[in-house]
């Protein structure tokens, strides 16, 4: 039996959640080792998330402003023809520059990468089973970060060929002719625009009423629209029973509407928290359908085990992991940590964006909050018109006694750049009346965040 790493505190997981907080962990002066499974560290959103459908969005938004909106601004040019492989060869290298980037930071931090995959076997082992064999780490803290892995629907199963998960519509190795998406999430809608705008038939299949549950109905109305004019084919209260693969091709069957055939279905209806396997419920930790249960203080009861990002629930996004990460590190070091869920931004990266941060109205008006609201619409804005991206608008939330700042909502141009300043003044406790007053500089697209903060106390200066 090989011996014991003695380490003072290890992650179970590479992903946004758990490298941040191996690095913050380093930086407090731990010995940190953080095991990981995958041939490369960065997690779900470094290596088939955030990343690589950041790096696709970016390029079919290129193709598209090409395309459609040279004309615009004077300029002709030959319709643009789009080489996949090269488009994919592109997001593999971003994508490996940043988890070679992980890596690096790692090194620099004195930082153990154990490849291999962990189980937790006492509130202080972790064994890892790797190529060469399995090790047990010791440490006196642990922090699980597995995170999270795509729904399976029991009637649409994978094939990873033509029945595809978000993993599967990031490397589809053509434009395809039709491309058939179960759900009008996030990724439903950022993965359904790079193949919209590349050329291919996009049918997106909702359960719900709305595309974006959850979402502000207002922003969520208006992005309909233009989705809608965009060429996605959305069908909401849709409901899907089940796909054939008939050869290349897929026939979906759908509740009381004829048969859709599809080069790709990609079903995106959800993640779910990744746990089974690891030791966790045998090791002591409570887990509920799968999802870690911690405390405020992200401890799991057991020892001084804690866990953070997807695999606790809550928002499955890499800046909610990775503040996580470093309140649980904080935490275990005898320091405060927190994570303000409030002032947690939510962006969609369609194009126009979607941003928001806080209460949406409906949220609002249910908690019985007294409010007003302020709106501006991107047409009234200068920079938007220069940039002829004029569709959508930024609406803001405000306490009707305080005047504090209780949601901001977002549909337009660069609102996932935007968005930031809502976010930070939500962190400081601002007020509409505070952004109103700060002096934003012309012309920029922050003007809409300023005038639609004007817009609460019904000062708007440009309307
Ligand atoms: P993960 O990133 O899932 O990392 C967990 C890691 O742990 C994995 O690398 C896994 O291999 C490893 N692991 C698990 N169990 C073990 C084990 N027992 N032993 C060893 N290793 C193990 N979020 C955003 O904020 N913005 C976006 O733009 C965005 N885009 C996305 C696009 C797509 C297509 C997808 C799928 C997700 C996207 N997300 C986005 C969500 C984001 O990727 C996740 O919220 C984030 O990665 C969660 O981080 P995590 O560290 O909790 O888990
Ligand atoms: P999602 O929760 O965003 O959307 C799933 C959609 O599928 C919902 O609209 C839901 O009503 C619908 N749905 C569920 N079951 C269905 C069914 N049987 N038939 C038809 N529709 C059905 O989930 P997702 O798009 O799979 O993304 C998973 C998670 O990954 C997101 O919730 C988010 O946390 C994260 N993510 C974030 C980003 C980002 O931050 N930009 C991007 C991608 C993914």
């Amino acid at each position: 039996m090989a011996e014991e790493q003695q380490y003072d505190l290890v992650v179970l997981g590479g992903g946004p959640g758990g490298y941040v907080a191996a690095i913050r962990a380093a930086q407090l002066g731990f010995k940190t080792a953080c095991v990981e499974k995958q041939n490369a560290l960065g997690g779900t959103c470094v290596r088939i998330g955030c990343i690589p459908s950041k790096a696709l969005l970016d390029s079919s938004e290129l193709f598209e402003q090409i395309r459609d909106k040279s004309a615009v601004h004077g300029i002709s040019v030959p319709p643009p023809t789009v080489d996949v492989a090269k488009m994919h060869a592109r997001k593999d290298g971003v994508v490996k520059a940043n988890t070679d980037g992980v890596a690096f930071l790692f090194r620099k931090n004195k930082i153990d990468w154990v490849r291999g995959f962990g189980r937790l076997t006492s509130p202080e082992t972790i064994e890892v089973q790797g190529e060469d064999g399995t090790r047990t780490l010791r440490a006196k803290t642990i922090i699980l970060a597995p995170g999270s892995v795509p729904v399976e629907l029991p009637f649409l199963r994978y094939d990873h060929e033509r029945i595809i998960d978000s993993t599967g519509a990031l490397t589809i190795p053509e434009v395809p002719g039709h491309l058939v998406v179960v759900g009008g999430g996030v990724i439903g809608l950022e993965l359904g625009s790079v193949w919209l705008r590349l050329g291919a038939k996009v049918t997106v299949l909702e359960m719900a009423p709305t595309i974006l549950p959850g979402m502000d109905g207002e922003i969520v109305r208006q992005a309909d629209r233009i989705f809608r004019r965009q060429g996605f084919d959305i069908r909401t209260e849709t409901r899907v029973t089940g796909a054939e693969r008939q050869g290349d091709r897929v026939v979906v069957s759908v509740e009381g509407q004829d048969p859709i055939e599809a080069d790709y279905l990609l079903v995106s209806v959800g993640r779910r928290a990744y746990t089974e396997g690891m030791g966790l419920e045998e090791a002591g930790v409570r887990l509920d359908r799968g999802v870690i249960q911690v405390d405020q203080n992200f401890h799991t009861g057991v020892g001084s085990v804690y866990a953070i990002g997807d695999a606790i629930g809550g928002r499955m996004l890499a800046h909610k992991a990775e503040e996580e990460g470093v309140a649980a590190v904080e935490i275990a070091a005898g320091h405060l940590g927190d994570v303000n869920y409030d002032a947690v931004a939510n962006v969609v990266y369609t194009w126009p964006e979607i941003a928001s941060v806080g209460l949406t109205e409906e949220e609002a008006k249910a908690a019985g909050r007294e409010y007003r609201v302020g709106k501006f619409p991107f047409q009234a804005n200068g920079r938007a018109r220069a940039a002829a991206e004029t569709d959508g608008l930024v609406k803001v939330l405000a306490d009707a006694h305080t005047d504090r700042l209780i949601g901001v909502h977002m549909l337009g141009p660069r609102c996932s750049d935007l968005i930031a300043e809502a976010a930070f003044a939500m962190e400081m406790h601002a007020s509409a009346e505070d952004i109103a007053r700060s002096v934003h500089a012309h012309p920029t697209f922050p003007e809409a965040l300023k005038e639609a903060a004007l817009a609460v106390d019904g000062r708007t200066i440009h309307l």
